[in-house]
């Protein structure tokens, strides 16, 4: 027998039932109130996360549906679109390149060595910028 998915009006929840053909488009009684829910279009719903201005999934175990798919929690912000932290792990934060990496050295480098002259030919950077031990 095929599933069916079937959307309860009072609950605004969808469940789904085996049924045959035959009988697919007559109404289901609603597993929570026990009303005709009439039948909807396979996959509709799944697209999204249920619950919080969704139909719920019925019965409701509390939990909520990210396409198609049980998790505990919403997704909350981050994660790239049709992700959920759940089902998706996240992904290791970019490692710097080797490029990125030497001018990072070189800039130290040079603000170094600009700071050597200055010193050197007698003008004093302020002493926000100076290291604790040149600060008179
Ligand atoms: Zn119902």
């Amino acid at each position: 027998m095929p599933l069916y998915e079937y959307y309860c009006d009072p609950c605004d929840g969808i469940f789904e039932t085996l049924r045959p053909i035959r009988e697919a488009s007559d109404p289901v009684p609603c597993p929570v109130c026990d009303r005709d829910a009439r039948r909807i279009m396979p996959t509709s719903f799944t697209a999204f996360t249920f619950r919080d201005g969704y139909p719920r999934k019925l019965p409701d175990k509390g939990t909520y549906w990210h396409l198609g798919k049980e998790v505990k929690k919403r997704v909350t912000g981050g994660m790239r679109p049709n992700e959920h932290p759940e089902l998706n792990k996240r992904r290791p934060p970019q490692r710097k390149s080797k490029g990125e990496i030497s001018v990072e050295k070189e800039k130290a480098q040079l603000r170094d060595k600009e700071r050597k002259k200055m010193l050197s030919s007698g003008v004093r950077p302020s002493g926000r910028h100076l290291p604790k031990s040149l600060r008179k």
